[in-house]
């Protein structure tokens, strides 16, 4: 197949090299990364066309995709339109937008949100970015760079939506910077170093604190004012909860309003799987096979298994992820 278009990609990890795979199908891809290896294993796996040695190597690109950690990303921007002025596009997918914000140039900002806790080449996949939201912004109103831009994440499987940077990383705060936060403080608050036990709820609601340090210190640092919004917010809900439990009133409705709320969620989220199972397994040689094997039989693949060693309020001791909701609905019904 004729490759059409050139594009150019700058940091050669999980999502660089996930998007070097999808668009390596249909255009030539220019790859450029910190490590000689790396840049080796996407040549020599066909992840890239040729590497970049210097940001010039990158002219005659159609767009520039800007894939280092967020710490770098807005220097790496500057340093690439430094070197090739308004010649091509300039993309990121950095995690927070407005630090673009103001930056001269044909840039327009991305946000794939798709990911592991994974990082480098070695974790890239090709359909890292399927049907995840790819979030698009054109900072200086170039609507034909936009159009380049919405083509790649199209091209990657993902499904690109347009709005501002200030409204992009209000968003963001609300719906991935708080948690995270509260996660990490959750379990610095609630692990004193004398539990020797700790419940399935403790483990469900602080799995993001084993994120990566350092990223989510640069998050903190970039959407400071956000965040710090939506803390207050949160710590105010909480503070009421706290006095009305204090205070020894009826709680059922605001708990009640929560679950509703949490509840509508499962049927409606186009990515990361909201469907999920718990299978009780006793204690012996085969019963989780057993489980797979029924599942298998009714033809319903799952997409994530857990082993739980608590029971505590999940009722199971195997957490089973299914794809959508009908193979969910399914697995209900066989497991009960
Ligand atoms: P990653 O796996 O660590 O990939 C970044 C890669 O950049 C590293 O593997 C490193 O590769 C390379 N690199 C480091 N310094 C460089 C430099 N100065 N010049 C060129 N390449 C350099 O991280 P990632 O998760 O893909 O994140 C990359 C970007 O994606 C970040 O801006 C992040 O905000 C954004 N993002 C991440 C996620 C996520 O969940 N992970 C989701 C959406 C957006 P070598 O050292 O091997 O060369």
């Amino acid at each position: 197949m004729e490759k059409k278009g050139r594009i150019g990609i700058i940091g050669l990890g999980l999502i660089g090299g996930s998007m070097a795979i999808s668009l390596s199908r249909s255009c030539d891809v220019v790859g450029m990364s910190r490590n000689p290896e790396t840049v080796e294993y996407a040549l020599s796996s066909g992840m890239i066309t040729s590497a970049a040695r210097s940001y010039s190597d990158f002219a005659g690109c159609d767009a520039v995709v800007v894939c280092t950690p967020l710490s770098l990303v807005k220097k790496t921007v500057e340093d690439v339109y430094a070197a090739l002025g308004d010649t091509t596009v300039i993309t990121d997918v950095g995690s927070v937008k407005g630090m673009l914000s103001g930056l001269p140039g044909r840039i327009i900002g991305g946000h794939p949100m798709a990911g592991t806790e994974q990082s480098g080449i070695r974790a890239a996949k090709e359909r890292l970015l399927e049907n995840a939201y790819y979030i698009l912004v054109d900072y200086n109103d170039n609507p034909a760079d936009l159009e380049l831009v919405r083509r790649i994440a199209l091209a990657c499987g993902a499904v690109p939506v347009v709005m501002s940077a200030a409204r992009h990383d209000r968003l963001v705060a609300k719906i991935s910077h708080l948690e995270h936060m509260a996660a990490y403080a959750l379990v610095n608050s609630a692990m004193t170093g004398d539990e020797h036990i700790v419940g399935s709820g403790f483990m469900d609601t602080t799995r993001i604190a084993s994120s990566s340090p350092e990223f989510w210190n640069t998050v903190a640092a970039l959407n400071r004012g956000n965040i710090v919004d939506e803390m207050d917010r949160y710590i105010a809900t909480l503070s009421d909860l706290r006095r009305d439990i204090a205070a020894g009133r009826d709680i059922t409705a605001f708990l009640a309003e929560a679950k509703e709320k949490r509840d509508k969620l499962k049927y409606s989220r186009r990515f990361m799987s909201e469907y999920v199972v718990y299978a009780d397994v006793p204690d012996c040689v085969g019963s989780i096979v057993g489980v797979l094997d029924r599942l298998a039989a009714a033809g319903i693949s799952i997409s994530n298994l857990t082993v739980m060693n608590s029971r505590e309020g999940a009722g199971g001791a195997l957490r089973i992820e299914l794809k959508d909701e009908p193979s969910y609905r399914k697995a209900k019904e066989i497991l009960g």
